[in-house]
């Protein structure tokens, strides 16, 4: 028997023993094709050929995947060439398909590669950060902005994007409530890339189906951590975030006192609450975006907020009667 026969001989006995996330496709002189499986889009098709002058020269290697990123599968083609030739002269194809399972192994990040990449591009160079680590499959990610700064990690489950990712302790100097309203924004972004809506899709809506939470969650981070030292107060106009965080107001009785409302615009409190108690009633909406006003504090019905607000005009007419008649 020939080099080649033997080595296809011993990848139809051993491959799938020794690699155990291997299965043979195809097997025969012109083609040795396998797949590497670890979830539905953790997997890599390898095809391998042999060219004329083997095992002198390299195995042919072209690597397919339905999921990982074009480029970082041409990144890995290039890396098992360059990890073939080191064993010229010997049989290739198993230690390919070894190599790229141990990839897939030590790269858990490997199915969020594309996302990573538009995530960096909205970064600011020396500035934010994002680091991977590959061993606890996790990404810190750092926006920093106008003396502010926003620290918080990510970590993405094995199979992932079919559940979320998980957000990590939120470090941050921005005020408390906000910290507590971005953090929980963001994990319930993260949780309906996977969860289908609780209402009844249309008859002709398509199935649903989980999408990738990671770059959906970083982005809304970076993009409303980074507007937020510029948001103004829409009532009084001044800059909601002082520029010295040391300044923040922290107590909460404070008219001072900072208010997100629920669509994530920004108001004082007594700025707010002024807004809220004067006409008209019963369609008060947000200056920058339009959303329904909502918020906790206030729980006020419309009606209530009304009457309260005539018996207030009431009494001042009473007062100045009163003072008219003095005078
Ligand atoms: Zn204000
Ligand atoms: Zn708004």
């Amino acid at each position: 028997m020939g080099f080649i026969e033997n080595e296809l001989e011993e990848i139809k006995k051993l491959a799938e023993r020794k690699i155990p996330s291997c299965k043979l496709v195809c097997c025969v002189k012109t083609m040795v094709r396998a797949e590497i499986k670890f979830t539905e889009y953790k997997k890599i098709v390898a095809c391998m050929q042999f060219p004329k002058n083997y095992p002198e020269s390299t195995l042919l290697i072209e690597l397919k995947s339905k999921t990982l990123s074009e480029k970082l599968i041409q990144g890995l083609t290039n890396v098992c060439e360059t990890e073939a030739k080191k064993h010229l002269g010997r049989p290739q194809i198993m230690l390919t398909l070894a190599f790229l399972q141990n990839f897939l192994i030590e790269n858990p990040l490997s199915c969020c590669h594309s996302e990573i990449g538009n995530i960096k591009r909205l970064l600011v160079d020396g500035v934010d950060e994002l680091k991977l680590k590959q061993k606890s499959s996790s990404i810190f990610l750092s926006i920093v902005h106008a003396n502010y700064f926003w620290n918080v990690k990510f970590f993405v489950p094995d199979n992932y994007p079919v559940l979320a990712i998980e957000l990590k302790n939120a470090e941050t100097n921005l005020p408390p409530t906000l910290r507590h309203h971005i953090f929980e924004q963001g994990r319930e972004m993260a949780r309906q890339c996977v969860e289908p809506p609780l209402k009844k899709p249309k008859p002709n809506d398509p199935p649903f189906k989980p999408q990738p939470s990671l770059e959906k969650t970083a982005c809304f981070f970076i993009n409303y951590v980074k507007q937020l030292p510029s948001q103004v107060c829409q009532f009084c106009k001044e800059q909601c975030l002082p520029s010295d965080p040391q300044l923040i107001e922290k107590n909460e009785e404070s008219p001072r006192h900072l208010e997100r409302i629920f669509c994530g615009h920004l108001f004082h409190q007594e700025c707010l609450f002024n807004y809220l108690k004067t006409p008209p009633f019963g369609n008060k909406r947000c200056g920058i975006c339009g959303e329904k006003i909502s918020h906790h504090k206030w729980s006020l019905s419309d009606k209530l907020a009304e009457n309260r607000w005539a018996h207030e005009q009431a009494r001042e007419r009473e007062l100045a009667e009163v003072e008219d008649f003095f005078n």
